[in-house]
């Protein structure tokens, strides 16, 4: 459809004029408001007292939140929000991955808040459009867009009945719609959905940026969590950031020099040592593939397994060889010369809508390799990609759908449902075509599909109550926690990574902690002291990066050569003085790395106790499927009978070759269970929190965050 009959269908529902003013040290010093309910679109001032407790980005999103929402707010009640923050470091171009934008919101999938991470343009463009951050509230009565016009200084809300829904062809209407020419394409950057959004819980949100080498508009994901969906519910079909003008100093840094140093140094080490470590700008984070696979860690056919024959149909090298273009700086943001953002080109689809289009697909990220591929039994490069499309444009999160489609198959090979459950659906690992039909019908809220798209927490249910499964089976292998779909990593055999993802504040996301290999592969964090001190500092630490607005990848995916000889080597200790120099040369401020995690706790504990405001956050919500520590069926620990019986020898003092495999199973189970129990104890303790995981007064006042509004809500649980 043409662009002008689309305009043409336009009606304003109400403009706001802005004055603009330069950013101050790396703030905008307001935020912007807008309730769709009535139209009101308001200047907000940030605050002191918010820049010293929130710092910004998530931190901003969650006061935001938290002054928006009830204690009993649904995620599609009106008062729920959608918050936007970019952080103060955000938009910088002379550091890699700098660019990142953090979005909040109460989720449809956990109840509670859910915060995701994301690249592209967006987030810069609203900082320097003159925002910290934008917050959504309210419903429109039919589809609207809202513009952000950062030269103009214009915020509008539209009725847009005629532009298309998925996340592909929306992106590229409304950047051609909304860029002024040609070249003004690359100023436009936009947030939409998709189709499945609005029909599932597991929305996403894609945030375009426009890649002028391949003349496209790029799709990058804030996947966790079901924002998306929120975002349909609300009736907003996309939201479009206009800014013309970036530059290197954009943010009015207090200081350059340190930043320009620091940048020096990585960009540095990432020409000099990126082939031979992680091979970001070849493949991005699907390097991994393969080295999952080799150290058994590899999500497959329903975490059962951790390594596939067939991996290699899957690995990096496969996907270079077939697929991505090499050579094209691939980076999410101006400066990311680690250029993780790959892209297949001229993608021919085999089914759905567009069957036979050429697209551009983002990816594959790790995440969907694994999840979209070995988890599902689905070795072939192809169909990946074809899900990984239709994940992005439909809307919805390749993680959820890949975990999601991993429980459904394992209950259709056990018999748990069947065809005429599935409505014809063949669910068995590696049908291409049933997770194609399926992904489909999220689509368009049909038939399986729709069920499907409630998630894991709300099926295990329906299943037991309609199809007499067995809850607590079900409760074993269905991998979600908190109502969030667990991403894609085996943690059977690493204690500290089973709370590196149950013991999150948002549920089952590695953003928070990923310590395999310091656990498993290092034996670096032998005790429990030893993993509760990881799971303080790590969590803390990649907090941070969302409270500022950096992308986490630079920090370790590039060793430095002074990491050789370095107290600490898996905090990487040189990266962390770039980003304290950093913030400090942004700012103004002056902080260490002690403040630094102190500025994360603060935020950290706040959500926890935004959790516990939402009747979450206690120790009962952090208990974890039983397959995420250990071996559920017979085949499972017959996969690993020399590991288990060894353990069972060593660490449990038992004689495995006197038992039977039930029993061998029931002991396992019983001493990795009181491990995980005692790992939270640990845990807790080191965080400050009660046994029950609230985060005590003495805690609140030595962080300097004992309001009363948190009081209020902690003292009813000691
Ligand atoms: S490392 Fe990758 S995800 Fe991070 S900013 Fe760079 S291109 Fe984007």
């Amino acid at each position: 459809m043409q662009i002008e009959k689309m305009l043409s269908e336009h009606k304003l529902l109400k403009e706001f004029k802005y004055d603009l003013k330069p950013i101050e040290k790396g703030y905008s010093n307001r935020t912007l408001y807008i309730n769709l309910s009535d139209n009101t679109i308001e200047s907000k001032p940030v605050t002191q007292f918010m820049k010293d407790k929130f710092v910004g980005g998530k931190g901003f999103g969650l006061y935001k939140l938290w002054n928006a929402v009830k204690p009993d707010t649904k995620w599609d009640d009106p008062e729920n929000e959608i918050i936007m923050a970019p952080g103060p470091v955000c938009g910088i171009t002379q550091y890699p991955g700098s660019g990142k934008t953090l979005v909040v919101s109460i989720s449809p999938l956990t109840d509670q808040v859910i915060d995701s991470n994301v690249g592209g343009y967006v987030g810069p463009f609203i900082k320097f459009s003159g925002w910290d951050a934008v917050e959504i509230q309210g419903k429109a009565e039919r589809d609207v867009i809202v513009i952000i016009d950062g030269n103009d200084g214009t915020v509008r809300i539209e009725e847009a009945p005629l532009e298309a829904i998925d996340g592909h062809v929306l992106g590229e209407q409304l950047t051609e719609m909304y860029a002024k020419d040609e070249d003004d394409r690359r100023n436009i950057a936009v947030v939409t959905a998709g189709t499945a959004a609005e029909n599932t819980l597991i929305g996403l949100l894609n945030f375009t940026f426009f890649d002028t080498r391949r003349k496209k508009a790029r799709l990058k994901q804030a996947g966790r969590g079901g924002i998306g969906t929120v975002f349909r519910n609300k009736n907003v079909k996309g939201v479009v950031v206009r800014f013309a003008g970036t530059n290197g100093n954009m943010n009015n840094v207090d200081d350059i020099s340190p930043i320009n140093a620091a940048g020096i140094r990585i960009h540095k080490q990432i020409d000099k040592l990126d082939d031979q470590q992680c091979r970001m700008r070849q493949i991005g984070t699907a390097n991994i593939v393969e080295v999952m696979d080799a150290y058994d860690l590899l999500p497959t056919h329903n975490y059962q397994y951790g390594s596939h024959k067939d991996t290699v149909k899957i690995n990096s090298h496969t996907f270079i060889k077939n697929y991505l273009k090499q050579n094209t700086p691939d980076g999410c943001w101006y400066g990311c010369s680690l250029s993780c953002a790959k892209a297949a080109d001229d993608f021919v689809l085999e089914s759905g809508p567009y069957k036979g289009d050429k697209v551009l697909v983002d990816g594959p990220e790790y995440e969907t390799a694994a999840g979209c591929g070995s988890n599902i039994g689905l070795f072939d490069a192809h169909a990946i990609l074809e899900l990984n499309f239709y994940c992005d444009t439909y809307g919805i999160d390749t993680i959820s759908f890949g975990t999601l489609t991993a429980f459904l198959m394992e209950c259709y090979e056990r018999g748990i449902i069947n065809k005429e459950i599935t409505g014809g659906l063949e669910l068995t690992f590696g049908n291409k075509w049933a997770a194609y039909d399926l992904i489909h019908q999220m689509s368009r809220g049909e038939g399986f599909g729709k069920i499907a798209g409630q998630g894991i927490k709300r099926m295990k249910v329906l299943f037991a109550e309609q199809y007499g499964a067995d809850i607590n089976f079900l409760n074993d292998i269905g991998m979600e926690q908190k109502g969030l779909e667990y991403s894609e990593y085996m943690s059977k055999e690493s204690l500290a990574q089973q709370g590196g993802y149950g013991l999150t504040n948002k549920g089952p996301q590695h953003d928070e902690a990923w310590l395999i290999f310091m656990d498993m592969v290092n034996n670096q964090i032998p005790t429990f002291e030893d993993k509760a001190e990881a799971l303080h500092y790590f969590p803390m630490f990649r907090t941070w990066f969302g409270l500022c607005g950096f992308c986490k990848l630079p920090w370790n995916d590039t060793t430095p050569e002074s990491n050789a000889t370095a107290d600490e080597p898996a905090k990487m200790p040189e990266h962390v003085q770039n980003y304290i120099n950093i913030f400090n040369g942004v700012t103004g401020l002056n902080i260490d790395g002690t403040e630094l995690i102190r500025q994360s706790e603060r935020v950290y504990n706040f959500q926890r106790i935004f959790n516990i405001r939402l009747g979450k956050g206690l120790r009962v919500h952090d208990a974890t499927p039983y397959r995420s520590a250990g071996p559920v069926t017979k085949e499972e620990y017959l996969s690993r009978e020399e590991r288990y019986d060894g353990q069972l020898v060593e660490l449990i003092g038992l004689d495995p070759t006197s038992m039977s495999l039930e029993e061998k199973i029931a002991e396992t189970r019983k001493y990795r269970e009181n491990q995980y129990e005692m790992l939270t104890d640990a845990v807790y303790k080191r965080r400050g929190w009660t046994m029950n995981g609230v985060p005590t007064i003495e805690k609140l006042k030595d962080l300097g965050i004992d309001l009363p509004e948190l009081l209020e809500v902690v003292k009813k649980h000691l």
